[in-house]
């Protein structure tokens, strides 16, 4: 049998089904391949194996007494650190939550819990989920486990990176403007960004609240579609959940594409998309098309707005969201005789950065006499934004386009320039804007590093995007391979 740490959550499953491995054997084997090589990716800001070890023994004492388990239960999962976990502290990579211990469990988490799946620790990020690279985080640099000198992206680079590595087998991340698909992309994983509502927020520490949506991140097309399933569906302490009834997304794994319309938006691949990168993502329209899709070019006009609009909207919001940190509430706090000098200095103390010029500029572009130029712009091209994308999906079922423009780059690289940062998102933000759903798939290599393709679909068709997903997967074997750790 293949090591463990190796398999899919699917695969897993069935091993711990028939009785050939147990819970604890998985926990262990995964924890195991965590200490031999944590310490070159640092996927993990914490690891928790005592609580992993006690949650595979529940499973299997109840496997022992002939329940039948939910899918994932005893399933080794990572959470992103800004996925609020009762008592095992949450960071955000930032300086500021220092030591924090949530009191409750994010609804996904809940979730989860109550499925039995097994935690094995909090990824690192971009503090707060500002970045693109995972350099941003307020505690130390992921690596990307195809090359330990490039960035994973970000900001789920930890949880993307530990997918990639084996270090857990399925993984949680949040995407506000790509935070999902774009790691994934860099370390040749899969995923998925689910609609806006189609997750719960509740416990997710807001960034920008109308783009921030939690999904999952795997090695394959049938593992996100099962961890999808177990964490979607409304919450009433989410008012912004949608209450739409969840399908079967188990169902939606079949390949078939044969008359699905693919539009192809030449917006997407006018963004500094490199050759390679749109080869491997022309490339693979073209498999898809040999498989009984039918592909043609659309114009989708304001796309080249997104990435601004999108700096505007959620730095706005994220400088509203992050006014609760005062050193009163959470975390760090900086001594001083009045209570005005010790929030200036404990925010001084506790935010990076980039965190501080988002602050700065979104309280600007809130700002009396501001707020009309810049923040009620950026919203009505929000809505330029998603009727293009509203009028393109009359016409086609998915859009594809590239997740990044480039395939990862090198640690540092970029870190004092924030635009060429920024712009590894440009392919990703739009739909953020608009709602729907995306996906990143593995589609090629470009110098031994991973290269994803992008599937976008209207809001609630999550369905179609596992369904062409895995049936381009299922043609491929871009996602059989692994990094040489
Ligand atoms: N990279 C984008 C940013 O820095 C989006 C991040 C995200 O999706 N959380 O804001």
């Amino acid at each position: 049998m293949a090591e463990l740490h190796t398999l899919t959550a699917h695969e897993l499953a069935d091993q711990m089904r028939r009785g050939a491995v147990s819970a604890r054997e998985i926990a262990e084997a995964t924890l195991a391949r965590i200490a031999a090589v944590d310490e070159r990716v640092k996927s993990f800001v914490t690891v928790t194996p005592e609580a992993a070890l006690a949650q595979a023994r529940e499973v299997d004492e109840r496997r022992a007494r002939g329940e039948a388990l939910p899918p994932l239960a005893g399933i080794p999962i990572a959470l992103k650190d800004n996925l609020c976990t009762r008592g095992v502290r949450t960071t955000c990579a930032s300086k500021i939550l220092d030591n924090w211990e949530p009191p409750y469990d994010a609804t996904v988490v809940a979730r989860l819990r109550a499925q039995h799946a097994v935690f094995v620790g909090k990824t690192n990020l971009d503090e707060f989920a500002m970045g693109s690279s995972t350099e941003n985080s307020g505690l130390f640099v992921t690596h990307n486990p195809w090359d330990l000198s490039r960035v994973p992206g970000g900001s789920s680079g930890g949880s993307a990176a530990a997918v990639a590595a084996r270090e857990a087998t399925l993984a949680l991340g949040s995407d506000t403007g790509g935070s999902i698909r774009q790691p994934a992309a860099f370390c040749g994983v899969v995923g998925l960004k689910p609609t806006y509502g189609r997750v719960s927020r509740y416990g997710l520490v807001a960034f920008a609240s109308s783009l921030d949506q939690i999904g999952p991140m795997a090695r394959d097309v049938t593992d996100a579609a099962l961890l999808l399933q177990a964490i979607s569906g409304s919450d009433p302490s989410d008012a912004t959940s949608a209450p739409v009834a969840v399908p079967d997304y188990m169902q939606a794994l079949r390949p078939e594409v044969k008359g699905l319309k693919l539009g192809v938006p030449r917006e997407f691949f006018a963004q500094g998309v490199a050759p390679e990168v749109e080869a491997a993502v022309r490339a693979a329209v073209d498999r898809l098309v040999a498989l009984g899709a039918e592909a043609e070019e659309v114009s989708m006009p304001h796309i080249d707005y997104a990435f601004p609009a999108f700096y505007i909207i959620a730095p706005a919001e994220a400088s509203s969201n992050l006014a609760r940190y005062d050193g009163v509430r959470y975390g760090l706090r900086e001594p001083a005789s009045d209570p005005t000098t010790m929030m200036e200095r404990t925010r001084d103390a506790g935010f990076g950065a980039e965190v501080k010029q988002r602050i700065m500029l979104g309280t600007f572009t809130l700002s009396a006499g501001y707020y009309d130029a810049y923040y009620l712009k950026a919203l009505k091209v929000r809505t330029l934004v998603k009727q293009d994308f509203d009028r393109a999906f009359e016409r086609f079922d998915l859009l594809v386009a590239p997740v990044t423009p480039t395939v990862a780059f090198a640690i540092g690289e970029r870190a004092n320039d924030p635009l060429q940062m920024k712009l590894a998102d440009v392919c990703t933000v739009p739909v953020n804007l608009a709602g729907g759903p995306a996906i990143a798939v593995p589609c090629g290599f470009h110098a031994g590093l991973p290269i994803g393709l992008q599937l976008m679909a209207k809001p609630f068709a999550e369905e179609t995007l596992l369904r062409a997903a895995y049936t381009y997967e299922q043609a491929t074997d871009w996602h059989l391979r692994a990094p040489a750790l």
